[in-house]
């Protein structure tokens, strides 16, 4: 099905479990994904259309499975290869741990994708563990109910604030919405539930994440990516990312002491 509609990069089918399952069922479910990795590679072989292939490194939120797998799927020629199983029950600094566990275990000159992943903040701390490639319904779905990615902060647009404003949602952005309309104007169609409005906020922030992906690769370009990092995290923390951030270093600093 990928060959008929022609998709640049093609992803193995696998078996995603939540995050809570056993090491004996997680197991299972790896065993399965590299079973359907192989099958997918010899379809792949049996007719060349310049397609990439991907494989999916899969184990839950064991150690032991994540190693196992991404040394199973890194002896097969895939072009590149994915982390899947996250962002599907387990906790944030289980997720954190566990992209910096597979990542560790790719190989430097493919690229790393992190599958259903995530809000801004969720990307950027993704990038410093060595993840190169994302997706998720973050974007629209937050479109829809009426936020946008901004560099200066979450904008909920239906905020009596923004009633009047006659600048753009974001004045960094060269979207074709912040080129054209004015916040004031994006409120009026989002509390009239006027479907242009959550498009506009839809096409807005996907342009966002790609520009925070390009501001990304600058950043590591130019000086590394510690300095970008901290920039861009300060740029586009939402007060829900506060209150995660003070919520892990109070776990860390119960842990030592
Ligand atoms: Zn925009």
């Amino acid at each position: 099905m990928q060959q008929a509609i022609n998709s640049e990069i093609m992803m193995v089918l696998d078996v995603c479990i939540d995050s809570r399952t056993d090491e004996a069922g997680t197991r299972e479910a790896m065993e399965r994904t590299h079973r359907w990795a192989v099958r997918s590679l010899a379809a792949k072989e049996k007719r060349s259309t310049g397609q990439a292939l991907f494989g999916i490194v899969q184990g839950g939120v064991h150690p032991a499975l994540r190693d196992a797998s991404a040394e199973f799927l890194t002896k097969l020629p895939f072009d590149g290869f994915a982390i899947g199983g996250l962002a599907v029950g387990e906790t944030k600094v289980e997720r954190d741990t566990m992209t910096e566990r597979a990542t560790a275990s790719l190989p430097q000159d493919k690229p790393r994708y992190l599958m259903g992943v995530g809000t801004p903040t969720d990307l950027l701390e993704a990038v410093l563990r060595g993840v190169d490639m994302f997706d998720c319904i973050i974007p629209t779905k937050m479109a829809q109910q009426g936020y946008a990615y901004t560099f200066q902060g979450l904008v909920r647009i239906t905020r009596t604030a923004y009633r009047l404003e006659d600048g753009p949602l974001d004045p960094e952005c060269d979207c074709y919405v912040c080129k054209r309309y004015t916040r004031g104007y994006l409120q009026h169609l989002m509390r009239g539930k006027h479907h242009l409005g959550s498009r506009f906020l839809s096409v807005h922030n996907v342009r966002h994440y790609q520009k925070l992906m390009e501001r990304i690769r600058e950043g590591i370009l130019r000086n590394g990516y510690a300095q970008t990092y901290r920039e861009l995290k300060a740029a586009v923390a939402t007060p829900k990312d506060l209150k995660d951030e003070a919520a892990a270093t109070a776990v860390t600093l119960k842990d030592v002491g």
